[in-house]
């Protein structure tokens, strides 16, 4: 088992447990060697006792063999030194002759003259006769017994230590001995020392162990928690120990930094989750906003393609809601706008997607619309619906609404087709006072007015019916021209000039909206190259190309193509795109931009407002300029609301390093305005109106500068 399984608790633990087992065991081992000690100590006294004393009755004996004392002398003498011989309180001493009769005993005097085996209380007689007898064969060594017998002053018997020894040159034995229990008080005394020398080690021991805990192993245990609740997502804690200046204080700093990244982590996730919200939802209703909706029509249509099974799409148009903001002021308008996406949500079933596309446009598309769903009832349900009153805080208001249906593949098979068709249906309906209109029925009717114009149209590019003109955009820092628009006409031999206007959807309804603006691009060649021929320097070209032109794949080599031909620098030319372009999947319409600059080509966003470009898609989008749409600017200088809007919206390109243009400059007011609020470059009547090409000519001859 490895170490590591255990807690750090648990190891604490175990080591407390190792060393208070080490501490006991030390102490035990301890005190038996002193044990040992001490009675080594004892027996080398009593030998010292008895050496000293066997030598002074040696020594008396020579003398009384030698005659120098009397016998009655030795007799008094010997009896005087055993009887003075220093031993324990409970020892005792002895001399015994030979053949073990007891000859002087200053404790037992009663037995002097006995011989052993005649003492009756004797227990261990024989044994003692025995030892006594070998003990002249091991002459000159020590020789102690252990045994048990009861003390001189009587009681039970009891260990006891006895030591003899034959005294050299006679037939004396020299004993002693000593009563173990005498030694038990210190003993006793010696282990209770090593009993509180052993708790006092061990009270250190578990003190240190438990301030070990407390500041070390509890903080690791808590910040370990912390770390497994932090990576449960718990940031809400705050870290502790980070005031503590050791190593536990460095990871809790380590740890709180940490979570300090979590933190901010998650708030930019939260941000990047509420950027991708304002992406695909509107914010006021909650409900899909227009790029959505373009995506899951785009996805629906590549679903259906091969069943060619209908899609219906709503575009659901409420009236004057402009009108009413610029009253009622943008609370109230928000109000009536979440009121409505409400009311048409209780509406929905699985089969139905709801958005709201623009400022007062919602779009409802329909899939999988079962046989028995009666459209017609649901448009009127929807219409009835918005229709109710609205309650606002003083007053209910009533709002009309128009609805234009497409229908997948019947009236396109792109969703800015089915979008953007649905819309001029809506808004053909509110023309006609209608409440609601199919684009087919639209269509009928145009085809049945415009059969003639359609059939002309296919015809008009062959017969050179077509011609351009150019307005110039100004340069509103060095007040000159700064490129020029370039206008498609059509002089039709019957009815006269017809605006494009007019003309350009019929094309791309028809389909024939490629080849138009593939004259375009041509004339345009052919135009720049004749200037340079004729060494007319001119500013850039801007074209207007329809959507479907641009995303088609080989768009950008047959544009290459063009401009090869003629050998004209595509950096002379930009294309202006509308927003319903850019509502096509970010990644592809960001590949397609991509490679469209690669030639060299400038691009700007027509009609800019109008659509739904949000702001963070127009960032991460390689274009030029930004053309505030037209209608903004008729107003500028009445509607304080269109003001904010333009101050809005040139803020933010300025933050993304984009040039502003605002088209449909039609007074001196709103000039003054757009210089004062920052704005780049300025086009419209007020300054000049579109110009056949010798006028513009004539007027890049006059180096014309405008009044700053
Ligand atoms: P647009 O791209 O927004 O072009 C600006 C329109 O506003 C032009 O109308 C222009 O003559 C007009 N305009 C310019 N300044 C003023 C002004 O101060 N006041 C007023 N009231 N109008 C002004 P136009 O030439 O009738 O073109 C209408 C639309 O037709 C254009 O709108 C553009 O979307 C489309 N179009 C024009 N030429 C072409 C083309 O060559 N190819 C394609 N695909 N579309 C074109
Ligand atoms: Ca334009
Ligand atoms: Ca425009």
């Amino acid at each position: 088992m490895l170490l590591s399984s255990f807690t750090i608790r648990q190891k604490l633990i175990g080591l407390v447990i190792i060393l208070t087992l080490g501490i006991i065991t030390t102490s035990c081992l301890a005190f038996y060697f002193s044990y040992q000690d001490t009675l080594t100590g004892k027996k080398e006294q009593i030998r010292n006792v008895i050496q000293a004393s066997s030598s002074q009755i040696v020594f008396l004996n020579r003398q009384n063999n030698a005659g120098t004392i009397t016998a009655g002398d030795w007799e008094q003498r010997i009896h005087d030194l055993i009887y003075n011989t220093q031993y324990g309180k409970d020892g005792y001493i002895y001399l015994m002759a030979k053949e073990t009769q007891v000859y002087l005993h200053p404790k037992r005097p009663d037995l002097e003259g006995k011989f052993l085996e005649d003492i009756e209380d004797l227990p261990a007689s024989k044994l003692m006769i025995d030892g006594f007898k070998r003990i002249p064969h091991i002459q000159g060594s020590a020789q102690f017994w252990k045994f048990y017998w009861p003390k001189p002053s009587g009681g039970p018997a009891i260990a006891k230590l006895t030591y003899a020894q034959q005294v050299p040159d006679s037939d004396f034995i020299l004993g002693t001995g000593i009563y173990l229990d005498d030694l038990t008080p210190l003993y006793i005394k010696r282990g209770l020392s090593y009993f509180s020398i052993t708790l006092a080690v061990l009270f250190a021991a578990i003190a240190t162990a438990l301030l070990i805990a407390k500041n070390i192993v509890n903080p690791i245990i808590n910040l370990s928690s912390q770390m497994r609740n932090l990576s449960d997502g718990d940031i809400d804690q705050t870290i502790k120990y980070t005031e503590h200046r050791d190593e536990i204080g460095q990871m809790a700093n380590a740890l709180a930094c940490f979570r300090e990244h979590l933190i901010e982590n998650k708030r930019l996730r939260y941000m990047h989750e509420h950027v991708q919200f304002l992406e695909n939802f509107d914010p006021v209703t909650r409900l899909y906003n227009r790029r959505a909706m373009g995506e899951s029509l785009e996805r629906e249509i590549v679903r259906n393609f091969e069943s060619q099974d209908s899609i219906y799409f709503l575009f659901i148009r409420l009236d004057l809601l402009r009108n009413l903001t610029i009253e009622l002021g943008d609370d109230q308008r928000d109000h009536i706008l979440v009121e409505t996406a409400n009311r048409l949500r209780q509406l929905l079933s699985i089969n139905h997607r709801l958005a709201r596309l623009s400022e007062g446009c919602f779009g409802l598309m329909l899939i999988n619309k079962p046989e028995d769903t009666d459209l017609e009832a649901l448009i009127t349900s929807v219409l009835n619906t918005i229709e109710k009153p609205i309650k606002l805080e003083q007053l209910h208001i009533q709002i009309a609404a128009r609805i234009g249906v497409t229908q997948f593949p019947e009236d396109g098979d792109q969703q800015f087709e089915l979008i953007g068709r649905a819309e001029i249906a809506a808004k053909t309906a509110r023309k006609k006072e209608q409440g609601w209109m199919y684009f087919s029925q639209l269509r009928e009717q145009q085809v049945e007015q415009k059969m003639e114009l359609w059939q002309d149209l296919s015809s008009a590019m062959e017969n050179d019916q077509f011609y351009l003109v150019f307005q110039p955009l100004f340069d509103l820092q060095s007040n000159t021209p700064k490129s020029a628009e370039t206008l498609l006409r059509w002089d039709h031999p019957k009815h006269g000039p017809i605006s494009p206007a007019v003309f350009v959807p019929l094309a791309e309804q028809s389909g024939l909206i490629s080849r138009l603006d593939h004259w375009v691009l041509n004339a345009v060649a052919k135009q720049c190259r004749q200037w340079i021929d004729k060494d007319i320097t001119f500013p850039r070209i801007a074209i207007n190309l329809s959507g479907i032109s641009f995303l088609r794949s080989d768009f950008e080599t047959k544009l290459q193509e063009i401009f090869d031909t003629y050998t004209v620098p595509l950096s002379n030319i930009e294309l202006e795109l509308t927003e319903g372009v850019l509502i096509e999947d970010l990644a592809r319409i960001q590949d397609k931009l991509k490679r469209v600059r690669e030639t060299g080509i400038r691009i700007s966003i027509d009609d800019f407002g109008t659509g739904y470009s949000s702001l963070s898609r127009i960032k991460n989008l390689p274009v030029d300029h930004l053309k505030i749409d037209k209608s903004f600017i008729d107003d500028l200088d009445v509607n304080n609301q269109d003001l904010k809007i333009v101050q809005a919206i040139i803020l933010m390109a300025q933050g993304l390093q984009l040039k502003v243009v605002a088209e449909g400059v039609e007074t001196e007011r709103q000039l003054s305005i757009l210089r004062e609020e920052k704005c780049d470059i300025v086009q419209g009547y007020l300054l000049s109106r579109p110009l056949s090409v010798s006028d513009y000519e004539a007027l890049l001859d006059e180096d014309l500068i405008i009044e700053g």
